[in-house]
């Protein structure tokens, strides 16, 4: 299938007082209907920013230069108003934080509504009367218990989970083609985390949705992924099939994320943090690989990870699975 979602060359770069700070140096990628792309690194790697690019939700020193094409149409240099007809339209996006994504003086109903309205009118009352048919509609099927009476309680009178799920109404009201979820589950507790992850994915299948999931926790990718993306200091380290990733990594940074996952029979909580060192900001290390402080495979390799940046490369009968290492042989094997 043709992506719905298909991102080049993307780059953005902060303008700050200290000077140029760049933050995603030259990413891909492209999600098609009814995929699902998970977007994985740890903290800093460039994932959110990438996100917020590809909503034109950067703050104004943001430069952003490749493109964001929609269905074809590129986003990326849209003037506002333009931008904002495709935002929460086609495009939508779910955070972490349910509680800063709600307004705690209004009430769901009226918020999930307001967001239907937006992109259909505002002007005429019968339209009114719809978005709250609608409004209601939305957080019965993402799951809120009596939804018809619910929708007039707040924010507050939530619990996270429950709120996430309102969160995921807004999101889903205009039924967007296109949906990035930005380590949606994060502040919840596990049993609702997995609950939240089967609402995204039964939405998904409902509606045909192309998925971006950004986040740093493999055993949820494992479960709902089609494609990994892996990032490292704002650039892609290695991307492929969710198969590719878990049988045959092939980037030290990714077995070294693997190696940080708990085994089945632990309880999950994967967590990006046990590789030794940290990462460099993106664009601090101007020549050879991002990763060589931290590799422990570098040593194989030599000079050339010092002086020479890797690139994105096929692996060789293994379709379009890439990393960007000067090993040639899969590390596991070297
Ligand atoms: Fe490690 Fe060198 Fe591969 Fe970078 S290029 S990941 S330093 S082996
Ligand atoms: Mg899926």
């Amino acid at each position: 299938a043709r992506p719905v979602l298909e991102v080049h060359d993307l780059h953005v770069t902060f303008r700050t007082d200290g000077g140029l700070v760049p933050a995603v140096d030259g990413i891909d990628f492209a999600v098609a209907a009814g995929e699902t792309l998970a977007i994985v690194g740890e903290s800093g790697s460039g994932k959110s920013v990438s996100s917020a690019a590809v909503m034109g939700l950067l703050p104004g020193n943001a430069d952003v230069t490749g493109e964001v094409l929609l269905d074809g149409r590129d986003l990326v240099g849209l003037p506002s108003d333009e931008l904002r007809k495709v935002r929460g339209n086609d495009i939508a996006l779910v955070f972490q934080d349910a509680l800063s994504a709600l307004n705690p003086y209004y009430s769901v109903g009226w918020q999930v509504a307001e967001a239907y309205r937006l992109h259909h009118g505002k002007s005429r009352d019968a339209s009114k009367k719809e978005a709250q048919r609608q409004a209601v509609r939305m957080l019965d099927l993402v799951g809120i218990p009596d939804a018809a009476r619910r929708a007039n309680s707040y924010p507050h009178e939530f619990s996270g989970g429950m709120r996430q799920r309102v969160v995921i109404a807004m999101a889903l009201v205009n039924n967007p083609k296109v949906l990035i979820a930005d380590e949606p589950t994060t502040a919840l507790d596990v049993t609702v985390q997995a609950q939240i992850m089967r609402l995204l994915e039964d939405v998904q299948e409902e509606f045909g949705t192309a998925l971006v999931l950004i986040s740093h926790d493999l055993g949820v990718v494992a479960e709902v992924a089609d494609d990994v993306l892996v990032m490292y200091a704002g650039r892609a380290a290695e991307r492929g099939t969710v198969r590719d990733l878990f049988h045959r990594a092939a980037h030290p940074y990714s077995l070294g994320l693997l190696g940080a996952m708990p085994r089945v029979d632990v309880p999950p909580k994967p967590r990006l943090t046990t590789i030794p060192g940290s990462p460099p900001s993106p664009g601090s290390i101007s020549t050879g690989c991002p990763f060589q402080p931290r590799c422990a495979y570098t040593e194989r390799v030599g000079e050339r990870c010092i002086t020479e940046r890797p690139e994105l490369t096929p692996r060789p009968g293994e379709g379009d699975h890439e990393a960007a290492c000067h090993l040639g042989r899969r590390p596991s094997d070297a």
